[in-house]
């Protein structure tokens, strides 16, 4: 059963929450394959020591990337902080991205305690447990 893959995405408000709860799943993290936007991989990377796929900086296009492989079934999880008090210059991505995830029935965390909850649940751990994908 290959490994989980999840999408780790902040805005820049939202970067130092992620960054603490990356620290603080640290040892689940390592075992999963992650992949991250721009600017948020490469934090993830430098200051918590994680091995990160990263994608374009989100402004840039990678949102969408991520929006791709949902789109492909390549994703597991996706944990988005996004930061509901500043206007993003890329807002249709974010709602994009999050349209995606609904679409394909990818569990997706917007804060701590949804990511907290997705990471601590015996599902997420499941090597067997597969969300079931909606028919269209
Ligand atoms: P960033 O992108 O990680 O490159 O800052 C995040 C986003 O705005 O979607």
């Amino acid at each position: 059963m290959p490994n989980k893959t999840i999408a780790l995405v902040a805005h820049d408000h939202k970067k130092p929450d992620l960054i603490a709860w990356a620290k603080k799943n640290k040892m689940h993290l390592e075992s999963l394959d992650l992949v991250a936007t721009g600017t948020t991989g490469g934090l993830l990377t430098k200051e918590v020591g994680l091995h990160v796929r990263c994608f374009k900086s989100g402004p840039l296009g990678g949102d969408q990337q991520i929006g791709a492989l949902i789109a492909e079934q390549a994703l597991d999880v996706l944990v988005f902080f996004w930061d509901p008090m500043n206007p993003a210059p890329h807002d249709p991505d974010v709602k994009a991205l999050l349209r995606l995830c609904s679409v394909w029935n990818v569990p997706v965390a917007c804060n701590l305690a949804t990511a907290d909850m997705i990471i601590s649940s015996p599902l997420f751990h499941d090597p067997d447990f597969k969300p079931e994908l909606p028919r269209y």
